[in-house]
C-alpha cells in the first residue's frame, strides 16, 4: 500500500510546542516568579447558565424511555430542529435569512474548515490571507492542493484585497481574524465577492469570532452582502460565542443557491456529510439552542464582554505606550508590532525574561507575521491588567 505522501509535505507544527517549551524552561529555572500567559487561544469563563440548565434538561431526557434519543434526525443531517430554529433566528437578526435545510450542525468550525474540502477536486488552487490560522493550509496540503497567498501586512491593515489578476478556486477568508485581529468592512467584503463570482471560485468565511463585532460597518456573516449565497460556505463556531471550545459543537451553512460544475454544493455536502459524519449528541444541541434564545443571548454578551474589557485594556496599553496594532477592538487578538525593530523570537524571549508575559510570536503564522506579536484577551481581568503593568513598566 501506499500512504497520502502529502502528509509528508507538513510542516512541523513549531509554534505552540516552542512556545510551551519555552515557557516550561523559564518557569523551571525560575519557580518564584509569577509567569501570565496572554497567549492562550482558549475561552476561560465557564459555559453560561441557560446552557448548563439545558443541558441537564437534555441528560434528564435521555434517562427516560419516553423522551430517549438516539440517532439524530436524518433528513436534516442529524440536526434538531430547536437548534436549527435557534440558528436561522440568529441569523434573522442580522438581516440573513436561511432555510433549515442550508444548515449543518458540526462539531465545531476546525473539522468543517478541513472537511468541506471533500467537495473539491484537488486540482483547485486554493487563496490563503498570510499570516494565517494554520489549520486552513494543513488541511490544503494534506490534500496535496497548491497554495497561494495574499499578503495581509501593515500597508493594507492586515486585510488583503482581491487581486483580479491572480487566480483562485477556493477562497479563505476569516474575519474577525486570526491571528490579526483584523475584520473586513461589508464594503470591503463585497469585492470580495464580486471577485469570487468572477473567479468561478467559492469562498470558505470562518466567522468563528462573529460575535465580538460590535462595529456596524463590519460584516458578522458574509451573507450580508448581496449575492453572497451564489459564492459562499460560511463555517461558524460556539466555541468562542459561548465557550463550548470543550463542549464541541458548530455549524456550516451552504446555501442551495450555492452551484459549481452544475451541482448543488447543498447536496453534495449533505451527502458527504450523511456518510461521514453521525452528528452532534443531543445534549450539546440542546445547550447550543439556548445560546441564541434571549436569555441566552443577554447571558453569552456578558461573558464576552468580559474578554472585550481585557482587549480594551491590552489596547489602552499599547495606545499609551505608541506601540502599532491591529485587533482589540471587534476582536479577542490584539496583533502588535514588536517594539524596537525586534523580531517575533526575540521579543517573545525578552517579554518572557523581563515581564514574565508569554505571547505568540507572529513568525509562526507566516511569513508576514514576523516583526508581529499576538496578544489575547482570553485570560482573567486581574492577570491582563499585572500584565500590562508590567508591559508599560518595560516601554515606557
Ligand atoms: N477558526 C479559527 C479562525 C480559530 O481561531 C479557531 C480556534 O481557535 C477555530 C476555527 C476552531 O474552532 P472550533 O473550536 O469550533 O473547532
Amino acid at each position: 500500500m501506499k500512504i497520502n505522501e502529502n502528509f509528508l509535505n507538513l510542516k512541523e507544527s513549531y509554534l505552540f510546542a516552542a512556545v510551551g517549551k519555552k515557557t516550561a524552561e523559564y518557569k523551571a529555572a525560575h519557580p518564584e516568579k509569577d509567569v501570565i500567559r496572554l497567549s492562550i487561544g482558549d475561552v476561560t469563563r465557564p459555559l453560561a447558565p441557560v446552557v448548563i440548565e439545558a443541558m441537564h434538561r437534555a441528560v434528564d431526557e435521555m434517562a427516560d424511555p419516553a423522551t430517549f434519543k438516539g440517532y439524530g434526525p436524518d433528513q436534516t443531517c442529524y440536526g434538531y430542529e430547536k437548534l436549527l430554529q435557534s440558528i436561522l433566528g440568529s441569523y434573522a437578526r442580522k438581516g440573513v435569512r436561511l432555510k433549515t435545510g442550508e444548515v449543518f450542525v458540526s462539531d465545531g468550525a476546525k473539522s468543517d474548515c478541513g472537511n468541506i474540502l471533500d467537495l473539491f477536486s484537488a486540482d483547485n488552487v486554493v487563496l490563503l490571507p498570510d499570516p494565517v490560522y494554520p489549520a486552513y493550509a494543513d488541511a490544503n496540503v494534506m490534500a496535496g492542493r497548491k497554495i497561494i497567498y495574499a499578503d495581509a501586512n501593515e500597508k493594507n491593515g492586515f486585510l488583503p484585497m482581491p487581486d483580479e489578476r491572480v487566480h483562485a478556486d477556493i477562497i479563505y477568508i476569516c474575519s474577525p481574524n486570526n491571528p490579526t485581529g483584523a475584520a473586513y468592512t461589508r464594503e470591503q467584503l463585497k469585492e470580495w465577492v464580486a471577485y469570487a463570482k468572477a473567479q468561478n471560485a467559492v469562498i470558505l468565511y470562518d466567522a468563528a469570532y462573529e460575535y465580538f463585532v460590535t462595529d456596524p460597518a463590519l460584516c458578522r456573516s458574509i451573507y450580508e452582502v448581496d449575492g453572497a449565497k451564489e459564492c459562499a460556505i460560511e463555517i461558524c463556531s460556539y466555541s468562542k460565542t459561548a465557550g463550548f471550545t470543550g463542549v464541541r459543537c458548530g455549524y456550516t451553512v451552504v446555501p442551495e443557491a450555492l452551484v459549481r460544475g452544475g451541482a448543488s454544493l447543498n447536496r453534495l455536502w449533505a451527502r458527504r456529510q450523511s456518510t461521514k459524519f453521525n452528528g452532534v449528541s443531543y445534549i450539546t444541541q440542546m445547550g447550543a439552542a439556548a445560546v441564541f434564545t434571549e436569555e441566552g443571548e443577554r447571558q453569552i454578551r456578558a461573558n464576552l464582554d468580559c474578554y472585550r474589557k481585557n482587549a480594551g485594556i491590552i489596547s489602552d496599553c499599547l495606545d499609551r505606550l505608541g506601540i502599532a496594532y491591529t485587533g482589540g477592538k471587534n476582536s479577542p487578538y490584539i496583533w502588535l508590532k514588536c517594539p524596537n525593530g525586534m523580531d517575533s523570537w526575540t521579543f517573545f524571549d525578552y517579554l518572557l525574561a523581563e515581564a514574565n508575559v508569554v505571547g505568540t510570536p507572529g513568525c509562526g503564522f507566516g511569513r508576514n507575521g514576523e516583526g508581529f506579536f499576538r496578544l489575547t484577551a482570553f485570560g482573567t481581568e486581574e492577570n491582563t491588567r499585572k500584565a500590562c503593568e508590567r508591559i508599560s513598566g518595560l516601554f515606557r
